[in-house]
């Protein structure tokens, strides 16, 4: 008996050198550990066996399948090792001498102009505001002295979302929130709000050179005693010079807007064109850039500021038109085509 047993271990060690693969190796555990196994085999031939001697064999054929239930475990993890092992060589090489293409990405033309005019009005002591995309009709509208029905709403053709809230279609949607949040700050302690709130905003608007239905504004809000239109002409007169490191001709027009009173168009002459008349300008040698105005009582009142004491100015920037006018950008539809051949032009204007 104790041969047979020794014979089998030799065997399974000759077996499992051979086994290259796991599916293999399943056979050969079966073919030893089955019921019909060679390891079960030795236990038919215990009938003939006293019962001190099936006591001994017993222990010893325990003590084979286990030893032969061990060499398979240990012959399982290498054959898995090998497995990976070969997947890993036959991944393709990485060649860290390999030439790499080192183009730098670059701004995009809005956000070289955004960061300009965050700069300039930072240090004139303004704070710039983050705003959500998505907003309430109280935000965008109500807020701003457009209750539901007033015809104002017309011009900005608004994407509702179907839980009731909106794109917001400009970047004043974030005033109300701006006055709430300085509001206690300009009351108890005398610090005028000084704040800026660039964004994207969406409107559906059929696309032409000029007409975009995803744009950049950049709101910019100044509440104080005794501020007046002087202020927000100095204010806008010094950012644009300074954009545009020149003096630009701006002209104020008479603009209706329900949360100013009064309101304007600012526009400025068309630097495409020269004032002369371009697709750009409609011909018309202009470009409005920002409708601003002082901000309307009612709107300051429902921003918690007593509109007896104080009162401030509003503009919205269009960054997206700026940007056009600064780089001489002939079609708004350009900025957001993804073309990295046009729109990395702007790269080296820091
Ligand atoms: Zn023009």
């Amino acid at each position: 008996m104790d041969e047979k047993i020794l014979n089998l271990k030799n065997q399974l060690s000759a077996d499992l050198s051979e086994i290259k693969n796991l599916v293999d190796l399943d056979k050969i555990r079966v073919a030893y550990l089955g019921k019909k196994g060679s390891v079960t085999g030795l236990l038919k031939g215990m009938k003939d066996l006293s019962h001190e001697e099936r006591k001994e064999f017993g222990k010893k054929v325990n003590q084979l399948k286990n030893a032969v239930a061990n060499a398979i475990e240990e012959k399982t993890e290498a054959l898995k090792k090998a497995e990976i092992q070969s997947e890993i060589a036959s991944m393709p090489k990485f060649d860290i001498t390999t030439p790499v293409d080192l183009t730098r990405g670059s701004y995009h033309p809005i956000t070289l102009v955004q960061r300009q005019c965050e700069e300039i009005f930072r240090s004139m002591g303004f704070t710039v505001e983050d705003y959500s995309e998505v907003v309430t009709d109280y935000e965008c509208f109500e807020s701003l002295n457009i209750p539901k029905h007033h015809p104002a709403r017309d011009m900005q053709d608004t994407y509702y979302l179907e839980n009731g809230q909106l794109l917001k279609s400009q970047t004043s949607a974030a005033q109300n929130a701006i006055l709430k949040k300085y509001g206690k700050n300009l009351i108890e302690k005398d610090i005028p709000i000084r704040a800026i709130f660039p964004g994207r905003c969406f409107r559906n608007e059929a696309t032409d050179a000029c007409h975009e239905n995803t744009f950049f504004q950049m709101e910019g809000v100044m509440v104080d005693k005794d501020i007046s239109i002087s202020n927000l002409i100095y204010f806008m007169k010094t950012m644009l010079s300074q954009v545009f490191q020149k003096d630009i001709k701006v002209r104020l027009r008479p603009g209706f807007f329900p949360f100013v009173e009064p309101g304007f168009e600012l526009d400025i002459s068309c630097l495409i064109c020269g004032g002369e008349g371009c697709a750009s300008c409609k011909h018309s040698g202009w470009l409005e850039l920002c409708p601003c105005g002082m901000i309307h009582p009612e709107v300051l009142k429902e921003g918690g500021i007593d509109s007896e004491k104080y009162t401030g100015f509003a503009f919205g920037l269009g960054l997206t038109r700026l940007a056009m006018m600064k780089y001489g950008i002939k079609d708004i539809r350009d900025l957001n085509s993804g073309s990295l051949k046009s729109l990395s032009q702007f790269t080296d204007d820091k």
